[in-house]
């Protein structure tokens, strides 16, 4: 799509605001800055030219001397982080609109990836840093061979909660030596209900096998199964009561995520978004819901029928950031170090564990890459610049 010529935004305009440490121009991205009056038939962005709060007082974590040395992995506001998220693959076998690009991707060489002994070593070393839960995911994590003994490595480390996120298709034919290996639960992606509009969204793979699979799991004891779902408008925005009915119905809690600008196509818009107080409304008017006490460092906020039949939760990222409570790291299946589904900034780890690189270094990148963590995702700030890899790029 061809832009505009850019202009630079108004003096006036940025004055006071937190656009104003960075060059804007107003271009027609629907990204949505409230107070820059778009061009007639387009909506106005600030688009930075310098790395997305990059500026050199919101790095110094990164190489601050300050950094701790020991006690847990903390950051500079005080958040304790515990939970990490492992990509283990970027490739993936489903092609879902929102997330892996049209056309065909490129996924990383085989060589790049951690190997098992690399993503233990990596797991161990931030197990005695005091992470307490790992979650797999990737890509689909279910595409890397021998997976079910990379679970067994890592139960072994002894975290409290050893979960995967999956897209489900392959995982039925593993679920029991899955858990036999020590994962202790699933959480599913499914976008629809409908068979044709799954097949649409995901366009590859079918609805059935990813039902199927969520009965697996559960015969397996990797429950309670947490189903996921990235509702987007006009797309399925009309299947908010059937997923309610379905959480009723089954007993699995379903998770309304709002879709993030994490999307390879760049398609992302605020006018996609289904905000997750717009989801409570509606399942609300049906069957009232009660709020399921403090979720804590949990992205779902979570709700349960008033009458006592089932669960749902709501992950606002877009409309309701929980930046405050995240105790979130990731590591990409590269070695990539991300503090942030939304940073571009990244350490990686590679380097030290292939070459002569000890536990200490790793810890002491851990411990950088957590320093450096921003205060929040600051989407909604117009210097806001969409991540350069996409969702399953790091690991969802
Ligand atoms: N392949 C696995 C799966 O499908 O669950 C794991 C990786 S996938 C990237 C992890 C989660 O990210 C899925 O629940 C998926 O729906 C979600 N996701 C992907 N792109 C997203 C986006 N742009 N916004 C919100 N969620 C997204």
């Amino acid at each position: 799509m061809p832009w505009p010529p850019l202009r630079p935004i108004p003096d006036e305009v940025l004055a006071g605001s937190n656009a104003a440490a960075t060059r804007c121009w107003i271009v027609n991205l629907d990204v949505g800055v409230t107070g820059l009056a778009p061009e007639p038939g387009s909506s106005p962005v600030a688009v930075s030219v310098r790395r997305h709060r990059a500026d050199a007082a919101d790095r110094a974590g990164g190489n601050d001397t300050s950094t701790p040395d020991k006690g847990p992995l903390v950051d500079r506001y005080g958040r304790h982080h515990t939970d990490l998220r492992v990509s283990v693959t970027d490739r993936c076998n489903l092609r879902c609109a929102y997330c892996i690009p049209d056309d065909d991707m490129s996924f990383l060489p085989h060589a790049s990836l951690l190997s098992f002994d690399e993503i233990v070593r990596v797991a161990s070393v931030a197990h005695d840093l005091g992470v307490t839960s790992l979650r797999l995911t990737g890509g689909e994590p279910l595409m890397r061979r021998g997976v079910v003994r990379l679970v067994r490595r890592l139960a072994d480390l002894g975290f409290d909660d050893l979960s995967m996120t999956t897209n489900a298709t392959m995982l039925a034919p593993v679920a029991v030596e899955l858990a036999s290996a020590g994962l202790t639960r699933v959480n599913i992606s499914c976008d629809s209900l409908r068979a044709d509009r799954f097949a649409a969204i995901r366009r590859r793979g079918d609805l059935a096998t990813v039902l199927a699979a969520m009965d697996a799991a559960e015969a397996a004891g990797l429950g309670p199964v947490k189903v996921n779902v990235v509702l987007r408008r006009g797309v399925n925005e009309d299947e908010v009561l059937d997923f309610a009915a379905f959480a009723r119905s089954t007993g699995r809690p379903v998770r309304f995520i709002e879709f993030m600008p994490l999307d390879a196509a760049g398609r992302w818009s605020r006018s996609s978004l289904v905000t997750g107080a717009e989801v409570l409304d509606r399942i609300g008017q049906s069957w009232p819901l009660v709020p399921v006490g403090d979720s804590g460092a949990a992205p779902a906020e979570r709700f349960r029928f008033a009458d006592g039949v089932g669960e749902i939760g709501v992950i606002s990222s877009i409309s309701q950031p929980f930046c405050g409570t995240c105790n979130r790291l990731r590591l990409t299946a590269d070695g990539s170090v991300v503090n942030c589904l939304f940073s571009n900034d990244e350490n990686s780890l590679r380097e030290i564990v292939r070459g002569a690189g000890t536990d200490d270094e790793i810890a002491r990148l851990l411990r950088r890459a957590v320093w450096a963590k921003y205060p929040g995702h600051a989407i909604n700030e117009p210097s806001f610049l969409r991540p350069h890899r996409s969702m399953s790029m790091i690991g969802g």
